[in-house]
C-alpha cells in the first residue's frame, strides 16, 4: 500500500542545517496498522508528513495505493490527498464549525452533494460514536471526544490511508486506550491501512502490527511488533 524509497529531508534555516531523515525505506502492507517509534527529534513527523507531502522531502519517492505522490503536481496532490486521511495531537479542528460540520467539510471540498454529506456524516458520526453530538462545537467537547471528530473527518472521503501523527498524545491513559480501540475497528470494519508514530512503546503494543524503529533519521529496526518482543 506504501513504499518509500531512500526519502531524505534536510531542513536548513538561518541557524542551522538540520539532517531530519537520511534514506528512508519502507514497506507497508494494505491494511497493517504499522507503527513508527522513537525519541523526540528523531524524524518521526517529518516522515509521517512525508507521506501525504505536507512536508516536502529532498530526494526520495514515496507511493501511495500505487500512485507516487513525490510526482504528482499540486492539483494531482489534492486529488490524491483525499485518499490519505490524517489525524493529529492536537486535533485541529475547525472550532468555529460543528461536528457536524467538521466531517462535512471534506465532502464539500470534494464537491459532493448536501444529501449525499448527510448520509456520510451521519454514517461515519455513527460509527466514532459520536451522533449525539454532531450539533456540538469543539470546544463543548473532551480531548477524546475532539479525536473522534478528527477521525471522522479524516475518514469523510473513504480513504485507503490513515496516518495519526501522535494522535493520543494529548490524551489520559484510559482515553488514549479507547481512541486506540477505535483505530483498531476501523483497520478491521473499513480495511483502511493505518500508520501511526508514537513515542510511547504501549501504544505501539497495544495495536500495531508491523514497526519500525527512527533514530536520527534512519530505520534501525523493523518487522513484526510480536516477532520484536519475543526476541530482546
Ligand atoms: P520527531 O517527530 O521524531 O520528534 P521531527 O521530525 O519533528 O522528529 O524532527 C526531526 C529533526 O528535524 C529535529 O532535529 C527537529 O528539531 C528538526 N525539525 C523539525 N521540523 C523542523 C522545521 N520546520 N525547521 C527546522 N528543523 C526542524
Ligand atoms: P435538511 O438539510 O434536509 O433541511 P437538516 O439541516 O435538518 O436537513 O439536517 C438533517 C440532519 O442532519 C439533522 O438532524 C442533523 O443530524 C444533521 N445536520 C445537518 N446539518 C447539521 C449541522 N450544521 N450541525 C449538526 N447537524 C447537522
Amino acid at each position: 500500500m506504501i513504499t518509500v524509497k531512500d526519502l531524505s529531508k534536510t531542513y536548513v534555516t538561518p541557524h542551522a542545517v538540520i539532517p531530519a531523515l537520511n534514506k528512508i525505506n519502507l514497506k507497508i502492507n494494505k491494511g497493517d496498522i504499522f507503527g513508527i517509534i522513537g525519541f523526540s527529534g528523531a524524524g518521526k513527523s517529518t516522515l509521517i508528513r512525508c507521506l501525504n507531502r505536507l512536508e516536502e522531502p529532498d530526494t526520495g519517492s514515496v507511493t501511495v495505493a500505487g500512485q507516487e505522490i513525490t510526482a504528482l503536481d499540486k492539483k494531482e496532490l489534492r486529488l490524491a490527498r483525499r485518499k490519505i486521511g490524517m489525524i493529529f495531537q492536537q486535533f485541529n479542528l475547525f472550532d468555529a464549525k460543528t461536528v457536524f460540520e467538521n466531517v462535512a467539510f471534506p465532502l464539500e471540498v470534494a464537491g459532493h452533494s448536501p444529501q449525499i454529506i448527510n448520509e456520510k456524516v451521519q454514517k461515519i458520526l455513527d460509527l466514532v460514536g459520536l451522533t449525539d453530538k454532531a450539533r456540538a462545537y469543539p470546544l463543548q467537547l473532551s480531548g477524546g471526544q475532539k479525536q473522534r471528530v478528527g477521525i471522522a473527518r479524516a475518514l469523510s472521503n473513504d480513504p485507503d490511508v490513515l496516518l495519526s501523527d501522535e494522535a493520543t498524545s494529548a490524551l489520559d491513559p484510559q482515553t488514549t486506550f479507547s481512541i486506540l480501540e477505535l483505530l483498531k475497528d476501523i483497520n478491521e470494519k473499513l480495511g483502511v491501512t493505518i500508520v501511526l508514530i508514537t513515542h510511547e512503546l504501549d501504544v505501539l503494543k497495544h495495536i500495531c502490527k508491523n514497526m519500525a524503529v527512527i533514530e536520527q533519521g534512519e530505520i534501525v529496526e523493523s518487522g513484526s511488533v510480536e516477532k520484536f518482543f519475543l526476541n530482546p
